[in-house]
């Protein structure tokens, strides 16, 4: 008997032309890797009857509820648009509502060949599922809007990706999969009555307010702005780097999607580029929000024809709201960056500071990570500067910028350790290293060994608490350890 999960399905009782019914596409033998039970119980699901063999046989894709569906969309990839994406290895479950009440969509990635697989298998390799598990994972302990990782299992078969690789499928909990890529896909068929029922699906869902707001469409496009700026300029604060900001990995939602060759900064480099695809940097560390904002131009174009009805008024509506972007950006940066430096109040050479900060840290390939973390115990005084200060290739660049920073925080009356504990809050010691991602899924993939992937995944689940015992895991890499390139994996 298949598992009894009350699904909903708002998104499939929208037109056909929206999505594709699907019909398993059973795998050998599918087996549990590992269950993420605290989102389990999140979602108001039996994690005990997800891991029976009823509930592995839905997470391998073998048993699917009734509705299950890929969806439609297109996308701009690198900058030239494709009308036809949607997804080729993914389906949509269904949706259930979660203990807060939030509408989540359960997804399988690698569950098989879809309508819009192309030249694709469908497949999903073990590491990318592990990959995509670990990081976004941690990018949800980080406190980043993500997806999340419900399960992994693998399939008993193999994939084909230059070499046989096991098979896996990843289940994937989203607040919806709806991306900028979705409105262009009607868009681009001229299918306004499209646009127009997937913008009112997706204000019922992200964006409620809009509905009763002047011009409910313009609104859902300032929301959409509003939590994509937040959220890129969350990655930047974090070292993170997704790779593939296409307009079909931008979702409505403002949640982080497709963990596919995402990286985290070690030294810190704003012209880093990890994807080897990415050969012309598009989506390098310091382009993302010039790229999000780019991508949030195309979601404007695809609503025009909803904005007005004068194609000059929805032009001007459009260009209004984009406008908007670079300040929300800045503000959500800038007042990261000042939660970093341990200030708590706003000043006009605040934006100095940090950029000269940054600015020592590029020249000085210092850690991005450890340098925010060493100020947490230099805020209470010079004996803490010994730390940052030996991350710098020249430390006399980290002194020479301490001066300014400490006569900056004499400027507020906040209690030094008071300052101390709210900084270790928001500069982690623990992010998904490269180097240590790598050698976790190398030791599963290769062995079957999952004892790194489980060490690594409970670590990154406090990123912000020191975890004696575990420190190596917050260290950057050894010259022999380095990762130079990342890989879709697709
Ligand atoms: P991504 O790079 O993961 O954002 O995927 C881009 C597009 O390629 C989406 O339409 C995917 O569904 C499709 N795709 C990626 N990998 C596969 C695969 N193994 N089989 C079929 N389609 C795929
Ligand atoms: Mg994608």
């Amino acid at each position: 008997m298949p598992v009894q999960i009350d699904f909903d399905t708002s998104y499939t009782r929208l037109p056909d032309r929206f999505f594709a019914r699907l019909e398993p596409r059973p795998v050998a033998a599918p087996r549990l890797i590992r269950l993420n039970t605290a989102l389990a119980e999140e979602l108001g699901l039996d994690a005990k009857q997800l891991a029976s063999p009823e509930g592995v046989a839905m997470l391998a894709g073998n048993d699917l509820p009734e509705g299950s569906a890929a969806l439609a969309y297109a996308g701009h990839q690198f900058g030239n648009f494709v009308p036809q994406l949607g997804d080729g290895r993914a389906l949509l479950l269904g949706e259930v509502v979660d203990r807060k009440g939030a509408r989540r969509d359960l997804q399988l990635k690698g569950s098989g060949r879809t309508p819009f697989s192309r030249g694709g298998d469908g497949r999903a390799a073990l590491g990318p599922v592990l990959r995509e598990y670990l990081v976004s994972e941690a990018m949800a302990a980080l406190g980043i809007p993500t997806t999340r990782a419900l399960a992994a299992v693998t399939t008993g078969e193999s994939v084909w990706r230059e070499t046989a690789l096991p098979g896996a499928v990843l289940t994937r909990v989203a607040a919806s999969h709806i991306r900028v890529g979705t409105f262009q896909y009607f868009a681009a068929r001229g299918d306004l009555e499209g646009v127009r029922l997937l913008a009112d699906h997706a204000i019922a869902r992200h964006d409620p307010g809009a509905a009763t707001a002047a011009n409910p469409y313009l609104a859902l496009l300032q929301g959409v702005i509003a939590r994509q700026a937040a959220l890129v300029a969350q990655w930047l604060l974090v070292g993170f780097i997704h790779g593939v900001m296409n307009t079909d990995n931008c979702t409505i939602s403002g949640e982080t999607i497709d963990y596919g060759p995402c990286a985290f900064l070690d030294a810190y480099d704003p012209a880093k580029v990890y994807s080897a695809i990415d050969q012309g940097g598009r989506y390098a560390y310091g382009n993302q929000p010039r790229i999000l904002q780019w991508n949030l131009a195309r979601l404007a174009e695809a609503l025009l024809p909803l904005l007005d009805a004068e194609e000059d008024q929805a032009l001007a509506a459009a260009r209004e709201a984009l406008a908007g972007f670079g300040p929300q950006f800045q503000a959500a940066w800038l007042g990261g960056l000042r939660r970093k430096l341990g200030l708590a109040e706003a000043r006009p050479e605040d934006a100095d500071l940090a950029q000269a900060l940054l600015t020592a840290m590029a020249e000085n390939a210092a850690d991005y990570t450890l340098t925010f973390r060493g100020l947490c115990d230099a805020a209470l005084g010079p004996a803490g500067d010994a730390a940052p200060r030996a991350l710098f290739a020249d430390p006399t660049a980290y002194d020479a910028w301490a001066i300014r920073w400490r006569e900056r925080l004499a400027a507020e009356p906040t209690a030094p350790e008071a300052r101390r504990i709210a900084m270790r809050a928001t500069n982690p010691l623990f992010i998904p290293r490269n180097h240590r991602v790598e050698a976790a899924l190398a030791a599963a993939v290769e062995t079957e060994d999952f004892q790194l992937f489980e060490e690594l995944l409970a670590v990154l689940a406090r990123p912000f608490e020191d975890q004696p015992g575990f420190t190596r895991y917050s260290l950057p890499p050894e010259p022999d350890e380095q990762v130079l390139r990342t890989f879709c994996g697709t």
